[in-house]
């Protein structure tokens, strides 16, 4: 009896022990389980703030951008490589066609990069309203993304709306060639800040160059003005001497332009002027500057453009506003010329590089083509006369006449 009730002692004790032994090892499972958990969050902490500084960084930068250019330069590379995307696009609406003027050229045609695309076609704008007002990140699918990233080697991608008061301007699209990078379930939170703040950016930047463009552009024709043209000249001549390449200038005025408005009244006169301006546009490069001078009178600058090229340009000019009569209404149908005067400035020999030398050069260069125009009226209106090399750089040539 009392060796039974001995063992039984000696069992309980035993399994006691047991279970002492399996309560320690279950707490030392828990705390190396406690101790990754921990080891885990502090890494996601240290993730974070590391994200969160890189964040900080790229929206001070865009908030401190002086420009648009600046601006979307920093998203196209500064972004791109801080968060090693291996792409990104940006798509902004366009429908009014504003912002291929307020965008520089060589963002909107850089044939390296696919970046920017302006949204104006019913059908792409369509789709932009179409979006989702959330980001969105998962696996890249052609059918579907094809229009916001045209890029077959990404494997997933984030989509990140641009809106303001309520209405989406565009899209920012981040691409991986990581199936893993913006996996469906991916936190948001920072990309939906960035998003928010690239959006004020944008719409900021491009009201700033929508005020910096209205105070440079012709009220009437649309073309740009006197003022912006005298700022671009010395800018154009520094740029020439850099590049060491020869530039042109047109001094055009419409002939007998008086009797225009004389007969057919000032209204018709102006749509004229507007016409006219649209005929010199379409001869020209994206490149080149139109600006309406003065009443009737136009002045182009042709950057990399040396004297036959630019006597080319004018006669083209001429043949443009010549060409089919202007149209105002079924009884007023008008036959217009033009008159040109052309001069150019080759960089063989170096410009002085002072600031002031190079904007009296710029206003050498204007009075030579004027000079020239004057010539032109005088020898019976409707011709280009070349006034030929400009003389600081090389003697000036004989007059030569191009009769149109
Ligand atoms: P030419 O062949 O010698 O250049 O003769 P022109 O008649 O063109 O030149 P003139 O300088 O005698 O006259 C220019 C006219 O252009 C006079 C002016 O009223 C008109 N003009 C200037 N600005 C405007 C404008 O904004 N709208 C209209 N309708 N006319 C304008
Ligand atoms: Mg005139
Ligand atoms: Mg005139």
């Amino acid at each position: 009896m009392s060796v039974g009730v001995d063992m039984s002692h000696s069992d309980r004790s035993i399994k006691t022990q047991l279970m002492q032994n399996q309560d320690s090892q279950d707490v030392q499972l828990q705390n190396v389980q406690l101790k990754a958990q921990f080891n885990r969050l502090l890494t996601n902490a240290h993730e974070n703030q590391h994200k969160l500084e890189r964040f900080e960084k790229i929206e001070f930068k865009l908030m401190a951008a002086e420009s648009i250019e600046q601006l979307l330069l920093i998203i196209r590379d500064e972004y791109a490589s801080l968060f090693k995307l291996d792409d990104c696009t940006l798509l902004l609406e366009d429908e009014d066609l504003s912002l291929r003027r307020l965008i520089p050229k060589a963002i909107q045609n850089n044939e390296s990069s696919q970046f920017l695309t302006l949204l104006n076609f019913p059908v792409e704008l369509e789709k932009l309203n179409y979006l989702p007002n959330q980001i969105s990140t998962g696996i890249y699918y052609m059918a579907k993304h094809q229009w916001l990233m045209d890029n077959p080697r990404v494997e997933s991608i984030a989509v990140m709306p641009l809106i303001r008061r309520g209405k989406k301007i565009g899209v920012f699209c981040c691409g991986s060639y990581d199936r893993n990078r913006f996996h469906v379930h991916a936190a948001c939170d920072f990309l939906q800040r960035l998003s928010f703040i690239m959006a004020v950016c944008i719409e900021n930047a491009l009201n700033l160059e929508r005020l910096k463009l209205s105070t440079m552009t012709d009220a009437l024709t649309q073309v740009h003005n006197r003022r912006f043209f005298d700022q671009r000249l010395p800018e154009e001549l520094a740029r020439s001497e850099r590049s060491l390449s020869a530039i042109s200038c047109l001094f055009l005025d419409i002939d007998h332009f008086k009797s225009v408005n004389d007969t057919y009244g000032h209204g018709v006169g102006d749509s004229v002027l507007c016409q006219v301006a649209q005929r010199i546009q379409t001869v020209l490069r994206t490149h080149d500057v139109l600006a309406r001078y003065g009443g009737e009178e136009f002045a182009v600058l042709l950057p990399d453009t040396g004297n036959d090229e630019a006597m080319m340009v004018a006669q083209r000019i001429i043949f443009a506003v010549n060409k089919n009569r202007i149209v105002i209404d079924k009884n007023v149908i008008l036959t217009v010329t033009i008159s040109a005067g052309v001069s150019t400035l080759t960089t063989e020999e170096s410009i002085n590089d002072s600031f002031n030398d190079i904007v009296a050069l710029g206003m050498q260069l204007l009075s030579t083509a004027d000079q020239a125009l004057y010539d032109a009226k005088k020898q019976g209106r409707n011709r280009a006369i070349n006034a030929g090399l400009l003389a600081l750089i090389e003697p000036v040539e004989c007059s030569q006449e191009v009769q149109c």
